[in-house]
């Protein structure tokens, strides 16, 4: 099917997509305060793409999807182009592109990161009686999806609030 619009715009048309992704990116991006004021919106800034890199890692995957797309077993029951796309198949036009249609597929984290703000045990550093509990508290952006490794620093969150140590393979 079409993905577009983040996917969440309704295909419009039958087809086909390709989602080249950075899945371990070296680019990083930040949350700050705006205002004193706790109900204030952050100030965020994702920073995509900052590093080569990142860079480099998309226009080559990028290239390679476009590769595909010209195989003849795709080419030949493929239509044309849909919507907006790269105006040639040079670097810089692939990047251009990548800087202007990229998508976040919905996966940022780590702005409250175990090491940097809180401790391994989600205590926010420097405060006393703080935990954070989310997807802001992995280390790192994962390769996957990001709803389970939020889950499992949930429920690890909730036998430590709990004041539970389980040991690895312990109970099976
Ligand atoms: C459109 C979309 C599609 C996604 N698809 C997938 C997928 O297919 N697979 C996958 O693994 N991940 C997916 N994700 C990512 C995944 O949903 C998130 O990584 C995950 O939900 C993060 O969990 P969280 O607890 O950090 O934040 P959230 O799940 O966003 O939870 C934050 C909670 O805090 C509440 N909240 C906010 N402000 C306040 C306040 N002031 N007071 C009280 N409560 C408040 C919100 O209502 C919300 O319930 C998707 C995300 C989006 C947006």
């Amino acid at each position: 099917m079409l993905f577009h619009q983040e996917g969440l715009g309704a295909a419009t048309e039958h087809g086909f997509a390709f989602g080249p992704c950075v899945v371990a990116p070296t680019s990083r991006g930040q949350v700050g305060l705006r205002s004193p004021r706790p109900d204030a919106a952050p100030r965020i800034v994702h920073n995509y793409l900052t590093t080569e890199e990142d860079r480099d890692c998309i226009v080559a995957g990028i290239r390679i999807a476009l590769e595909i797309a010209e195989q003849r077993a795709v080419a030949d029951i493929a239509t044309g182009r849909f919507g907006d796309t790269p105006a040639s198949g040079s670097d810089a036009d692939l990047l251009d592109w990548a800087k202007r249609s990229g998508q976040t597929l919905f996966h940022p984290t780590s702005s409250c990161a175990i090491g940097r703000v809180v401790d391994p045990e989600l205590r926010v550093l420097d405060i006393a009686g703080l935990r954070v509990v989310d997807a802001s508290v992995l280390p790192a952006v994962p390769r996957g999806n990001t709803n389970a490794p939020t889950v499992m620093a949930a429920e690890k969150a909730a036998d430590l609030i709990k004041g539970i140590h389980r040991v690895a393979g312990a109970g099976r």
